[in-house]
């Protein structure tokens, strides 16, 4: 792996290619959840907001004249966080607009904004559907006020269905909601309650995460020292497999380890990274991927702020991989997804053989019945999904 003089990164030097999607990560919240390690800020005013909004789309026109931003590949445009939906509606629109004349998004086929549904209004949301976004996703995380206190979330379970109403009434038809399990006291009953209500909103698309405890924030910190007690494995295994039984019951099955969908509202921003597609990411701390080269943006709103402002991308932890080392990245993400690693995919996109390179990890797990194959590829097993993370890491070692 290829580390790059970061400062040094401009668009020009990049592959030629096509960005497929296209990430605005927005960095501010009004509060900070103790789970969440996402690059965010919670004190900010207006004039701060203004000043962001100007510098994400001076970051556009930095892509604006290379092939990956000129190109009409982009596909998919995710707006995360941060929350997005916390910008006053004229930003937002002035954001959403000044992308539209920067970018050739006339092949945009998914635009999608996270919002919270504390901040929701029907005015906010019908102008996310005049100016083409046809996706909303809210953060519901659980239906127990007791575990949203836990959380340190700051809505309360009946804003969900409210903001899903207004959206709807506002036109939108795709809609997700993310929630979390393995969360601290609860239960499998209190889980499975939740499921139900979210289940009860018929959005058609879930996202269920088994809480993670990232290092240095507030809910890892609480539980070194015993304020909380994290969910026995046994539990967070048995709510997994409860969610994955339950969901594909009422018709949205898992089409990836922590996504549930109806046929045809899987969220195709999130196919195209496990795809291993190229996109930009603005905004401080947005990601970028484009034929192996990847970095992030500055997790720091002022530092990103001075890049923009040098016209030069804010880029750090810029790595080019090898060829395998890309090829192995991609296996790997790609059995996130139920389906698995398919060969054809794999080889139309990497231009490798998948079974030559992986056969040697695939015989060996299959054996210890961790994964399943045929001809076309291979995909977790069902005891391979409990120990999906060590089988990435063996795919990567080969
Ligand atoms: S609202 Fe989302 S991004 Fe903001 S602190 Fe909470 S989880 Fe993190």
């Amino acid at each position: 792996m290829m580390q790059t003089n970061p400062g040094h990164l401009t668009p020009q030097m990049l592959p030629k290619a096509m960005a497929e999607g296209l990430y605005v990560h927005v960095p501010f919240c009004f509060h900070k959840c103790h789970y969440c390690d996402f690059y965010s800020i919670t004190r900010q005013d207006e004039g701060r907001m203004e000043k962001f909004v100007e510098r994400l789309l001076r970051e556009a026109e930095v892509w604006e004249r290379s092939v990956a931003g000129q190109s009409n590949g982009l596909r998919t445009v995710f707006f995360g966080g941060g929350t997005p939906s916390l910008l006053p509606l004229e930003m937002m629109r002035k954001i959403l607009q000044g992308l539209k004349l920067r970018f050739d998004l006339s092949a945009v086929d998914e635009w999608t904004v996270e919002v919270n549904p504390a901040t929701a209004t029907l005015e906010y949301c019908q102008m996310l559907k005049q100016e083409g976004v046809n996706r909303l996703s809210f953060g519901a995380q659980s239906f127990s006020v007791n575990e949203l206190a836990t959380l340190e979330r700051h809505h309360e379970p009946g804003q969900v269905s409210e903001s899903l109403q207004l959206a709807k009434r506002a036109g939108f038809e795709r809609l997700n909601i993310d929630l979390i399990y393995a969360i601290p006291g609860q239960t499998l009953e209190s889980w499975k309650h939740s499921l139900e209500m979210g289940v009860a909103l018929g959005t058609g698309h879930i996202s269920c995460y088994g809480l993670t405890y990232e290092p240095n924030t507030p809910m890892a910190v609480k539980k070194r020292l015993g304020v909380v007690k994290g969910a026995e494995e046994s539990l967070e295994l048995e709510m997994f497999r409860h969610t994955r039984r339950r969901l594909a019951e009422v018709g949205w099955p898992a089409y990836e380890i922590s996504n549930y969908a109806k046929k045809g509202e899987e969220c195709r921003h999130n196919l195209m990274y496990w795809r291993g597609g190229n996109y930009i990411g603005l905004g401080p701390s947005g990601a970028s991927h484009m034929e192996g080269w990847r970095w992030r943006n500055r997790p720091h709103l002022r530092e990103w702020e001075e890049a923009v402002d040098e016209g030069r991308l804010a880029a750090v932890e810029v790595e080019q991989l090898s060829a395998e080392q890309r090829a192995r990245e991609l296996g790997m993400l790609m059995l996130r997804l139920c389906r698995g690693v398919n060969y054809e995919e794999f080889a139309g996109r990497m231009g490798m053989d998948g079974r030559a390179l992986f056969s040697g990890v695939v015989q060996r797990l299959t054996k210890h019945g961790l994964l399943e194959g045929d001809q076309s590829g291979f995909w977790l097993s069902e005891g391979g999904l409990a120990v999906a993370d060590a089988i990435a890491a063996e795919l990567l070692r080969g």
